[in-house]
């Protein structure tokens, strides 16, 4: 059983951000996450695109908020499970929590932070019945690491901003050769992405090839050939080390939903007005989970959030003791075993 003063359940920027502010307080925290790595949305799909609404920060890469933070946190010295999804919750005869994740991890605290983001990410898959044999082994839903797809063949297919958006990062980069395909002659990318995307067309950058979509999938151990249906029924094949299928992820609230919380639209409704508490007593949700009136999903949102719910998180967990709010500038950081 790991034990804390706060499990927090997701590793996005929100979750991340609560360790620090809970860290002030003297409070430790744990962080349970389905992925294998901290981040949330900014790790999981787009850690190379700039951000420009963080304070402070003009430009800041996604990836590099994430790294920022988990260096921010470090003093604090925060558990992690990882990779795992919280399954259960159940309330102890002391008013406390155990979370139990799909893996059997228990973690246990008298507060719980729900920062689950939009939930746990789904890809949208075509349906070609051996598409599972090729998962990350020639197909990736989801771009996180470009350099992986360096000098190699591709085929991106899509005609939202995502496929759109890495079609161009990869023509861009001489180093590939990269083919776009998509089912329609019309895009619902961002029109400036689809007269660039026209333009590289039109030079040899990209091989673009529309009213067509991917129906077949061969290889040993890796992809190496597709087959491509036109409207018109031809086919023809394709040779090609990747293949990305980036039709969008679906989120999902996932088994959270499933705990007695109040849910409204895929959301944890909450008292904005207070402390972000939930309708269950000790259980609070920040970050894009969460719904009250005005809300906003923004990083910067969740930030304030977490930190006005370590507050009420703190006279729960003390309620004897008086907290006297203190600038870090006078404090400065004071992590756990003197760190
Ligand atoms: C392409 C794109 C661009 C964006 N640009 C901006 C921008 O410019 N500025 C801005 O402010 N915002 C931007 N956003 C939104 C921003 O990323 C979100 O507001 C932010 O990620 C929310 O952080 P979070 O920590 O609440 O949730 P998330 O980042 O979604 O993290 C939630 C985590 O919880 C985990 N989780 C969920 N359920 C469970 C469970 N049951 N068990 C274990 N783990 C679970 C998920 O795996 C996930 O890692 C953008 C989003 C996208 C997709």
């Amino acid at each position: 059983m790991i034990k804390t003063d706060i499990i927090i359940i997701g590793a996005g920027p929100v979750g991340l951000f609560t360790v620090f502010e809970a860290g002030l307080l003297k409070l430790k925290c744990h962080l349970i996450d389905a992925l294998p790595v901290p981040g949330g949305q900014c790790a999981e799909i787009y850690p190379k695109k700039p951000i420009y609404d963080i304070p402070g920060y003009p430009e800041v890469l996604a990836g590099d908020l994430v790294d920022n933070l988990m260096k921010q946190i470090s003093p604090f010295d925060p558990g992690f499970t990882l990779g795992e999804t919280a399954l259960s919750i159940e309330k102890t005869q002391n008013d406390h929590f155990i979370v139990t994740t799909k893996q059997g991890t228990k973690h246990q605290a008298p507060v719980v932070a729900i920062a689950g983001g939009l939930g746990v990410f789904i890809p949208r898959k075509p349906p070609i019945q051996n598409i599972s044999n090729f998962e990350n082994k020639g197909i990736n839903y989801i771009v996180k690491d470009p350099e992986v797809f360096q000098n190699k063949k591709i085929v991106i297919s899509g005609g939202g901003d995502s496929a759109l958006d890495w079609a161009l990062y990869f023509a861009n980069d001489n180093t590939n050769e990269v083919t776009l395909i998509h089912r329609s002659q019309q895009f619902r990318a961002h029109p400036d992405s689809v007269q660039k995307a026209m333009d590289m067309a039109n030079n040899g950058k990209l091989k673009m090839i529309l009213d067509s979509e991917v129906i077949g999938l061969k290889g040993k151990d890796h992809l190496e050939q597709i087959t491509i249906k036109t409207k018109g029924g031809e086919n023809s094949t394709v040779d090609t080390d990747y293949w990305l299928p980036l039709f969008g992820l679906t989120p999902k609230l996932g088994p959270i939903a499933n705990w007695g919380l109040e849910i409204e639209k895929n959301a944890i409704v909450v008292d904005n007005s207070t402390d972000y508490s939930t309708n269950i007593d000790g259980i609070y949700a920040i970050g894009d989970v969460n719904t009250y009136p005005g809300k906003l999903k923004l990083i910067l949102c969740g930030f304030h959030e977490a930190t006005i719910m370590v507050q009420s998180a703190f006279k729960r967990i003390y309620p004897n003791k008086n907290h006297v709010l203190k600038y870090t500038t006078v404090t400065g950081i004071v992590g756990f075993d003197n760190k």
